[in-house]
């Protein structure tokens, strides 16, 4: 298959596009299975895949104002990534655009979030993981996809991040998180509760004007979305997070979508991860329709 140079239907110049898409092949701080460096292209590729146009809302994606603008430099350093990733970010919010982030792994994350300018409204964070991601440093690397939800927290404030879909943790973590109180619905309380009671609980929390979802593929379970590099068993389901997307995307603010490592399955990770993204855009589409 040809790989084709752009997410589907981002037919937009960057002053038109209304969404901006934006790629991060970064991984250099993965601690188990590398690779989600391919996961931009890889979800740009298999974009593809799908019509245009979205059933439930009616929305066209060719009639959306989509810009890609590619792929960032492949980074030599978790800092060089966090300072540039910021600068390319902070263009895409100062314009008003919804910027679509797709990683690379976790540590991508913060940046996209830094960059989020104080004079704008304000920001909450939906946080999907099997993970924690709660260490103030990992191997030494306060950069690392270990520590990205601390980082963002850093920037937002423990009342403006909630975590979802949480199964693997140290005690560490836990342990600081008593003196920190970030929030979290673990993935076994999701399963017992449903996904509806999880954004309840996020939502009640969450008074933000604007919501940010940084999607790390192994939220979802790994008989869905094995291509990701620390697999995690008993996740949510792909329609669990596309309830979340639906509720949350009228006050989208951006979306990441990390941890998307393409050779370690058949391609389904990153048909999942592009519908997704799709699903956002169109969901922010019909909830801002007539505008
Ligand atoms: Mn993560
Ligand atoms: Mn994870």
């Amino acid at each position: 298959m040809q790989r084709p140079t752009t997410f589907a239907d981002a037919n937009a110049t960057f002053e038109d596009g209304e969404f901006v898409i934006v790629g991060v092949p970064f991984d250099r701080t993965t601690s188990f299975r590398p690779g989600a460096r391919f996961g931009p292209d890889s979800i740009r590729m298999h974009s593809w895949n799908f019509e245009s146009y979205d059933l439930e809302t009616a929305v066209d994606l060719s009639d959306v104002a989509i810009h890609d603008l590619g792929n960032t430099e492949e980074f030599g350093s978790a800092a060089d990534m966090v300072r540039s990733l910021r600068e390319e970010m902070r263009p895409i919010y100062a314009a008003g655009k919804v910027p679509i982030v797709l990683g690379g792994d976790h540590a991508c994350s913060p940046p996209s979030v830094e960059a989020y300018p104080e004079s704008a409204p304000s920001l909450g964070v939906i946080y999907l993981d099997a993970h924690m991601d709660f260490r103030a440093s990992y191997l030494g690397e306060p950069r690392s996809h270990a520590c990205s939800s601390r980082r963002i927290l850093e920037k937002v404030g423990a009342r403006n991040i909630v975590v979802l879909g949480v199964r693997s943790v140290s005690r560490e973590e836990i342990d600081d998180n008593k003196g920190i109180g970030m929030s979290y619905v673990t993935a076994h309380e999701i399963a017992r509760d449903g996904i509806a009671a999880a954004v309840q609980k996020a939502f009640n929390m969450l008074k933000t004007e604007r919501i940010y979802i940084s999607l790390d593929i192994d939220a979802i379970d790994p008989a869905y979305a094995s291509g990701t590099g620390t697999p995690e068993p008993f996740g949510l389901t792909p329609r669990d997070v596309k309830y979340v997307i639906d509720q949350a995307a009228p006050r989208l603010a951006g979306l990441d979508i990390m941890e998307v490592s393409p050779h370690y399955d058949n391609g389904n990770t990153s048909v999942l991860a592009a519908r997704l993204a799709r699903e956002a855009i169109v969901r922010y589409v019909a909830a801002h329709k007539g505008r």
